[in-house]
């Protein structure tokens, strides 16, 4: 088979990444991954063969960090000129109720992703920037895709995803339960039906990463997930507070001459492990705990006590039908700490814990994936590595060769 070249596009709110696969074989050639976009110290890494390229200079933009490494790709004859490229793969944090899965990016699409920026403020306007600058360099019968973070989560029945206030702000302002990390829950579900060999899974799914977020799978679709309109509702997280009393805000507003959205971007940006122990990073908090810090031993006890919190809850409404509880992304994978608290908690919904299994399973130990749970623990509980990009390459290249 011939091979093509394809794109993925993960445009943050001041950071952006590009990776160049080729396909067939899903195989990486190079990604770049540019950081501190509108900043004077913004900087790229070219990751290539094995080798990393730094370099700095001042984009001012998302289009024209992008521009800037479609000339890196041509620069290190990775691609001839834009031609070499037989589609892109964009992810897109918010499809709102419009989206179920992933589209072809046409007039409507975006049209569709424009009205509903003010659901995704800080993500939505650069992802829109980026697909605009790609349409208008790229031909019009190369497939630009969009895959939504909150695709998977539409399967959610009302009675979870309506949120008690004024129904009028549903029907008006679209104000509800969306979710989150759909890719990487979809991801998940898909690698839990090969291991289990089940075409419908029911599953409890932990992403733990710097974002974190709690998903309830029936039968292979979201049932209920943690997180929000926004990413800020649910668990605890790196830096954001998750579920708290709406009242805080106002009552801080008050109390200081902060503005709601100042106040809003504490919740998002100074909270969770950060706004508790001065760290963000499952790493850095273990290492204060270890030196006896009070308050780092505070903020992990109450991150682990919401994941504990939301694992129980999501037992309960998926009837205890249970095939597994998968812990996943930066934390899930690695943090053996966290993993083991959570499930000694668990104990009494007879989860019982393998401590040695545990402790084998982690990027930098022996193995990257396993089962944690012992053999008389009721409900089996797995670590799996999530690969968010491989669903928006493999998205785009079925669009892509059925356009
Ligand atoms: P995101 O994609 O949300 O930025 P990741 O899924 O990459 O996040 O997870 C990053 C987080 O995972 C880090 O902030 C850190 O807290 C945690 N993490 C990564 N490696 C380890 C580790 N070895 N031990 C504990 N925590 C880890």
């Amino acid at each position: 088979m011939e091979k093509e070249k394809y794109l993925v596009v993960n445009a943050g709110s001041s950071s952006l990444k590009v990776s160049l696969y080729e396909m067939p074989d899903q195989e990486e050639l190079a990604n770049v991954y540019v950081e501190k976009i509108g900043s004077k110290d913004c900087f790229w890494t070219l990751k290539m063969n094995g080798e990393k390229i730094k370099k700095s200079a001042p984009l001012k933009d998302h289009s024209e960090a992008v521009e800037k490494i479609l000339q890196e790709l041509v620069d290190y004859k990775l691609i001839a000129d834009i031609s070499d490229i037989m589609g892109v793969g964009h992810r897109v944090l918010h499809g709102g109720e419009f989206y179920s899965e992933s589209v072809k990016i046409d007039k409507d699409v975006l049209k569709n992703i424009e009205s509903i920026i003010d659901l995704g403020p800080l993500h939505l306007p650069p992802a829109i920037n980026v697909i605009k600058y790609m349409q208008s360099i790229m031909k019009e019968d190369i497939p630009q895709v969009a895959v939504f973070d909150t695709a998977f989560h539409q399967t959610m029945p009302k009675v979870n995803y309506l949120y008690p206030v004024p129904y009028e702000w549903y029907e008006k302002y679209g104000v509800r339960k969306y979710g989150f990390h759909g890719t990487s829950y979809r991801y998940i579900t898909k690698t839990m039906e090969e291991k289990l060999g089940k075409e419908n899974v029911n599953l409890i799914v932990c992403h733990i990463g710097s974002g974190a977020s709690i998903a309830a799978i029936k039968d292979s679709k979201c049932l209920n997930t943690t997180m929000g309109l926004t990413p800020l509702a649910g668990l605890m997280m790196g830096t954001r507070s998750g579920d708290i009393d709406p009242s805080i805000l106002e009552f801080i507003c008050k109390k200081t001459d902060m503005s709601v959205g100042e106040v809003t971007s504490a919740l998002n940006k100074k909270s969770g492990l950060k706004g508790v122990s001065g760290e963000n990073d499952f790493r850095d908090v273990e290492e204060l705990m270890g030196k006896g810090d009070e308050k780092a031993i505070l903020a992990f006890e109450m991150i682990k006590n919401t994941i504990v919190k939301f694992i129980s809850e999501y037992y309960v409404e998926l009837d205890g039908d249970v095939d597994a509880i998968v812990f996943t992304a930066g934390a899930g994978e690695n943090d053996i700490d966290l993993r083991r608290e959570v499930m000694k908690k668990l104990k009494p919904l007879g989860i019982i814990l393998d401590e040695q299994a545990n402790d084998s399973v982690a990027k930098f130990r022996a193995n990257k994936s396993g089962i944690i749970s012992d053999s008389t623990s009721k409900v089996e509980v797995y670590v799996e590595p999530t690969d968010e990009e491989s669903v928006i390459l493999m998205d785009t290249y079925t669009i892509a060769k059925n356009a």
